[in-house]
């Protein structure tokens, strides 16, 4: 890697689909493993990565198939689906000798650590890639509030927001051809204007704590290394 990179800290959020490869749903072991090598190049760098990973090739709580479920059973179904994902990325970047952890919002002993926000830091200084997992712990939440929380948790410099655009469009660039991209856009007009960057409480969260967003498109190669070296790729989503 030639440029050093701006930040010190990151948290780094996936959605669930992201690993799903091609297919979208369940995990692709080759695709893991291509994510995996980013997230080791970005390590290398010296910056401090932690991960939140979404659940929504698994389960989802508010999708069609749990519309016959209570709420919070279907949002516990989603939340373990995270802890699946988190392993499949676990193996994948210690296959590349990358030292991990995976820690959890609900506590399951035999299979990660439970989250313990000093233990958590201390993870991170120590070099490990943290994998936060089991969203909040909480129903009727997301994954981006997870990983919004967890970031003021750690004192992350900054969110890096992975997706299959390549920005914060004023319209869904896949269905419409000339959507417009905001290199900049404000945590109010994403609100105001109800852009879909992340759902509206993780948005109001980053927002009166000024965490700053980069959405960035993860299907570019090298494009996570790009954004922590500071290259302008993507859109910030700032005060
Ligand atoms: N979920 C939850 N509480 C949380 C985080 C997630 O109940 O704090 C559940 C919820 O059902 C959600 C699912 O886990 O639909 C998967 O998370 P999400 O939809 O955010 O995953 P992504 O879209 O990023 O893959």
């Amino acid at each position: 890697m030639s440029a050093s990179p701006i930040f010190q800290r990151i948290l780094l959020k996936l959605s669930g689909e992201a690993l799903g490869g091609t297919q979208g749903f369940g995990v692709d072991p080759k695709r893991a493993n291509e994510i995996a090598q980013e997230i080791r190049d970005v390590h290398e760098s010296g910056v401090q990565t932690a991960l939140v990973i979404g659940g929504g090739n698994i389960f989802r709580g508010v999708a069609d198939p749990a519309k016959e479920m209570d709420r919070v059973a279907a949002d516990h179904m989603g939340m373990l689906g995270t802890v699946i994902n988190a392993i499949a990325l676990q193996d994948a970047l210690e296959k590349l000798s990358v030292s991990t952890r995976v820690m959890t919002a609900i506590a399951m002993h035999q299979v990660a650590e439970p989250f313990i926000r000093r233990r958590a830091i201390r993870h991170l200084e120590k070099g490990r890639v943290v994998i936060f997992a089991a969203g909040t712990g909480n129903p009727y939440f997301s994954t981006d509030t997870a990983a919004v929380l967890r970031a003021m948790e750690i004192h992350a410099d900054v969110i890096l927001k992975a997706t299959k655009v390549d920005g914060v469009y004023d319209a869904d660039p896949v269905q419409v051809k000339d959507a417009r991209m905001f290199p900049e856009i404000s945590y109010w007009d994403v609100l105001s204007q109800n852009l879909r960057v992340m759902d509206a409480t993780a948005i109001s969260m980053c927002r009166e704590n000024h965490l700053p967003i980069i959405v960035f498109n993860l299907n570019v190669p090298g494009n996570i290394v790009r954004v922590v070296q500071g290259e302008k790729v993507g859109s910030l989503v700032t005060g």
